[in-house]
């Protein structure tokens, strides 16, 4: 069955530009994207031709500067897009996140000819890229990495193994944490690897339990050769790069799990009007009605904490805090609405005839990825009682 085009959300935005800006991603969004999303996402297939698209319509930038192509929007804004686009079809609009998260190094600590070098074929010259800090034996404890960059002349040769990484194996271009110094966080460094860089190769994708068409795949580092022109930013500073990034990746994913979310809640209003039992609409019986309410209560808090952390991110304050809270928060709730979706469907909730059980299954990977729960909450206590162990 195709997927139901979502109810418009009440959106507070800034400026006539962001409301054309939302009606032209919702409308990509019910023409590109939704109608082969369920089919797609169940035969693994990831849809190259639609990044193009947005690369073509100025949306794969959103948040970076016009100069280098970017739509120098705020991330108020940018948020609201992504959230339009997980609605339709997860595999997108995590995508674009990630995509983001793979250009942060270099637009926020690049140098200038650096940036004038690669940004604009990064922001709207049709690439694609990838976020390379997890490795098989180093997820939440990434500043144990392994991957090591070793300086050769005037270049550094990379070798290791990258594991989840999004995009693997199709990216154009590799944003990659390596050692390059010390054990730990102070020794690792930030590198701008192409796609096509000799040495390096994708293993066959993750077979995931959902978003099975975005491609997840290890990543081998064998001998990677590349100048020290494509360093990104100062030796040793790599780590700090990659929690930077992710503290805006942290709001992407907030604002992908809300849209998943938004896209069950939207399913279950509307079966719950046509299913009939006993003679009514099973919306007329308050044990459902007050599902449906919690469920938008808990969609609606999210998104307001989430635009929250991006308000202070666009006011230049401090909003690391503020984003690993809607994180944990929007991810934890696109899990219990999604998990309610499928309850308000009943049986029919449990087949893949309904994209109730997609959402289901797509909510759980985002309480995983860029830090798991445990993980936003640690960085949530750091910031209430300081780091443990003092
Ligand atoms: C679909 C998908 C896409 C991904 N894409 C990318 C990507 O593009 N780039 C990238 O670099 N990575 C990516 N990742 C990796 C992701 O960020 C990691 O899976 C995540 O950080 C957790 O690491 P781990 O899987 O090694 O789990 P572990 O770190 O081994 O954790 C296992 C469990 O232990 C818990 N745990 C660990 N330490 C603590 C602690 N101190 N206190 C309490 N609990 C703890 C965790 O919360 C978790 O429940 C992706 C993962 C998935 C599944």
């Amino acid at each position: 069955m195709p997927d139901r085009a979502p109810q418009p959300v009440d959106r507070q935005l800034p400026t006539d530009e962001a409301r054309d800006l939302i009606s032209l991603v919702r409308d990509i969004a019910q023409r590109e994207i939704a109608p082969s999303a369920a089919e797609e996402e169940d035969a693994g297939r990831f849809p190259r031709e639609v990044f193009t698209l947005l690369s073509d319509s100025g949306l794969l930038g959103l948040p970076y500067d016009a100069e280098y192509g970017g739509g120098e929007q705020p991330y108020e804004v940018y948020l609201q897009v992504l959230e339009e686009l997980a609605a339709a079809r997860l595999t997108v609009g995590l995508g674009v996140s990630v995509h983001t998260l793979a250009s942060y190094a270099l637009a926020a600590y690049g140098t200038k000819e650096q940036q004038v070098e690669h940004l604009p074929a990064m922001l709207g010259g049709g690439l694609l890229g990838a976020y390379c800090l997890s490795e098989p034996a180093s997820g939440s404890d990434a500043a144990s990495l392994r991957t090591k960059a070793v300086r050769d002349g005037d270049d550094w040769v990379i070798t290791g193994t990258k594991a989840w990484i999004t995009h693997g194996g199709i990216a154009d271009f590799y944003t990659v944490m390596a050692r390059t110094g010390v054990e730990g966080p102070r020794g690792i460094t930030a590198f701008l690897v192409p796609g096509d860089a000799d040495g390096l190769s994708a293993a066959a994708p993750e077979k995931k339990m959902g978003l099975k068409g975005s491609p997840t795949a290890q990543v081998h580092l064998d001998g990677v050769r590349v100048p020290d022109a494509r360093r990104l930013g100062e030796e040793g500073q790599g780590f700090a790069i990659a929690l930077s990034a992710l503290d805006s990746g942290r709001l992407g994913i907030a604002a992908c799990a809300i849209g998943v979310a938004q896209a069950a809640l939207d399913e279950a209003v509307s079966y719950a009007a046509e299913r009939r039992q006993f003679g009514k609409p099973i919306s007329d019986f308050q044990g459902l009605r007050f599902m449906l309410a919690d469920m938008a209560t808990q969609i609606e808090a999210g998104r307001a904490l989430y635009l929250t952390a991006a308000r202070l991110r666009d006011a230049g304050l401090p909003f690391a805090k503020q984003a690993a809270m809607a994180k944990l928060y929007c991810t934890d709730t696109a899990m219990r609405v999604t998990t309610d979706a499928v309850q308000v469907l009943g049986g029919y909730g449990y087949t893949a005839d309904f994209p109730a059980e997609r959402y289901m299954r797509e909510a759980k990977v985002l309480q995983i990825v860029e830090g798991t729960n445990q993980i936003q909450r640690m960085v949530i206590a750091r910031h209430l009682a300081g780091p443990e162990g003092r």
